[in-house]
């Protein structure tokens, strides 16, 4: 099963994808997560993305394209995928097509999560992130059980550059330019839900689940 999470950044699409991913058995692929990763390691690819990142603007379509290419051709993609933060523009869009055709694959549904810009800000400048494993936590809604300490590995938590108050206004505005084309693209395509992320994570989650049923009966 081939899903694609859509929605502004902080809108939950991280989150749903994780509990999807269980409940399926199939990998989350998030492009935000392999850029972050290749900026820590300091790569090639890290070092052209990070300017782009920090500023929260896209990273070149080339580059994410050449990434999902390589990450679906992995074993662990074979049974399907959960893509969250791709495709971000018409181009993704297309490239992505082009990639599932080689693959005789298609994509089941696309999962638009949205969620308005005053919500975002609340929610993402409370967002930390575990600077060694990625798990991420909230200070009111999912806090560590230590200050600052990762529940998981131990390891200290911090606030993305680009989970500012600036960057966020910036990365929404990107988002709002983008998204109507995509969306216009998946919707006329078919198989596109549309949620408000502004519920209970667990709300949400049955409501997706209960669409992907829905899709798979039919
Ligand atoms: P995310 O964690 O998905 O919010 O991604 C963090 C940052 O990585 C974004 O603000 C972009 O700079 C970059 N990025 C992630 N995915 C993409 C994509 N599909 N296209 C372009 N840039 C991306």
């Amino acid at each position: 099963m081939q899903l694609i999470m859509l929605g502004p950044p902080g809108a939950g699409k991280g989150t749903q994808a994780k509990l999807l991913s269980d409940r399926y058995n199939i990998p989350q692929v998030s492009t935000g997560d392999i850029l972050r990763k290749a900026v820590a390691e300091g790569t090639k690819l890290g070092l052209e993305a990070k300017s782009h990142m920090d500023s929260g603007g896209l990273v070149p379509d080339k580059l994410v394209i050449d990434i999902i290419r390589d990450r679906l051709a992995d074993a662990d993609c074979a049974n399907g995928f959960i893509l969250d933060g791709f495709p971000r523009t018409r181009a993704q869009a297309e490239g992505l097509h082009e990639q599932l055709q080689a693959l005789g694959k298609d994509i089941d549904l696309v999962i638009d999560i949205s969620v308005e810009l005053d919500d975002l800000v609340s929610r993402l400048t409370g967002r930390r992130s575990c600077k060694d494993c990625g798990e991420v936590y909230h200070l009111t809604y999912s806090p560590p059980s230590k200050e600052d300490i990762c529940d998981k590995c131990g390891g200290s938590l911090y606030l993305r550059d680009d989970d500012k108050e600036e960057t966020i206004k910036r990365r929404f505005a990107v988002y709002k330019e983008q998204s109507a084309q995509l969306k216009g693209y998946y919707q006329d395509l078919g198989a596109f839900f549309q949620i408000s992320g502004n519920g209970a994570i667990d709300d949400i989650f049955e409501a997706i689940v209960k669409e992907i049923e829905s899709i798979s009966n039919k």
